[in-house]
């Protein structure tokens, strides 16, 4: 039988000695004769490859998803394409995206000897961790119909950018203080602690310190909270709301930073591209007055427009809380990443 590739999906785990590693696992009719590997130019210019289809389509971001990503690539030797040529947005935190493509026929002699191949570009927030001169990935190539083929990365690059940094989330409202309500019934307060709840443990499988304000439906009052994060002594604070209007079909989303704080802009801005890359959103910005005694980076985001009906509906889906928390993640950890670089 023809060996091809029937599917492709992204995963995150954690292992048994907290191992943390995002996976790529290929579902095949059969395994390849070989798996090369080849790391390829960083941000070979703008140009992604991606067919005008994806960078118009529901990631607007797509394009800038990919710029200055590192770029690794897989070639599975003796495999066709079964399933689309696809861009897999992954968005991970380390894994931006996976590119699966066909490559070009290789082989001695004529085309009809020559094996088929498929390229899996992997575009990367981080570069790799290696092992001596080697990229340290664990593939494990399992036969069977269908067979799998499973690359696992260390997401270390992100233990070492978030490890020991101290954190600060301020979940909104909380006790008698619903905040904004949807139209069916969900309220601000439960879903900023939601998102804070999604959040925090990405934070902690990082290794992050986090200081948080209330971890349950608790009446916490303003001075309360800045006394909380003020003792945290964190590097940086994020405050969780969401958006709301008058009008029911009204999308509003915000991100909110301190003014002549440039650190509070710039972590603003990560935030905001990163949930436009994965949620298709572009929140509008918007001016937070300083929280006295609190001299950090300091920024409020607004994900979700709660009055939409759609958006209501939406949060009440697992998978959608898990991105807008990664999307907020990839935000801080992008953030941390440039100042990092900036210091150094
Ligand atoms: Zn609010």
């Amino acid at each position: 039988m023809k060996k091809a590739i029937l599917n492709a999906w992204p995963s995150v785990v954690v292992g048994d000695r907290n191992q943390w590693q995002s996976k790529l696992t290929l579902e095949l009719t059969g395994l390849p004769e070989e798996i090369r590997f080849r790391a390829l130019p960083d941000n070979a210019g703008t140009n992604t490859g991606l067919k005008p289809a994806h960078a118009a389509g529901f990631a607007a971001g797509l394009s800038a998803l990919c710029k200055d990503a590192h770029r690794y690539r897989f070639t599975l030797q003796g495999v066709d394409l079964v399933m689309a040529e696809d861009d897999i947005v992954v968005a991970d935190g380390l894994i931006k995206l996976v590119r699966v493509h066909p490559g070009r026929h290789t082989g001695p002699g004529n085309m009809s000897e020559s094996l088929p191949q498929i390229h899996l570009d992997i575009f990367t927030e981080y570069p790799l961790p290696e092992q001596g001169d080697k990229l340290a990935v664990d593939i494990q190539q399992t036969p069977g119909l269908p067979a799998t083929v499973t690359f696992s990365f260390s997401r270390k690059p992100l233990r070492d950018l978030l490890g020991g940094v101290r954190i600060g989330i301020d979940p909104g409202h909380g006790g008698k203080d619903k905040g904004i309500q949807g139209p069916v019934d969900l309220t601000e307060k439960y879903v900023a602690l939601e998102i804070s709840r999604e959040l925090c443990n990405l934070l902690e499988l990082s290794g992050a310190h986090l200081v948080v304000t209330r971890t349950g439906d608790l009446d916490v009052t303003e001075k309360e909270r800045l006394h909380i994060l003020r003792a945290g002594n964190p590097a940086l604070c994020v405050e969780i709301h969401v958006s709301g209007s008058d009008n029911p079909l009204a999308q509003v989303y915000k991100l909110a930073a301190t003014q002549d704080c440039s650190d509070s802009q710039l972590l603003g801005r990560e935030i905001a591209l990163a949930l436009h890359e994965r949620m298709g959103i572009r929140p509008e910005s918007a001016v937070l007055p300083p929280r006295p005694g609190l001299e950090v980076p300091y920024v409020r985001v607004e994900p979700l427009c709660l009055t939409y009906f759609a958006d209501e509906a939406n949060f009440r889906a697992p998978l959608f809380r898990k991105r807008l928390a990664q999307s907020i993640y990839n935000g801080i950890s992008r953030y941390l990443h440039k100042t990092k670089v900036r210091q150094s």
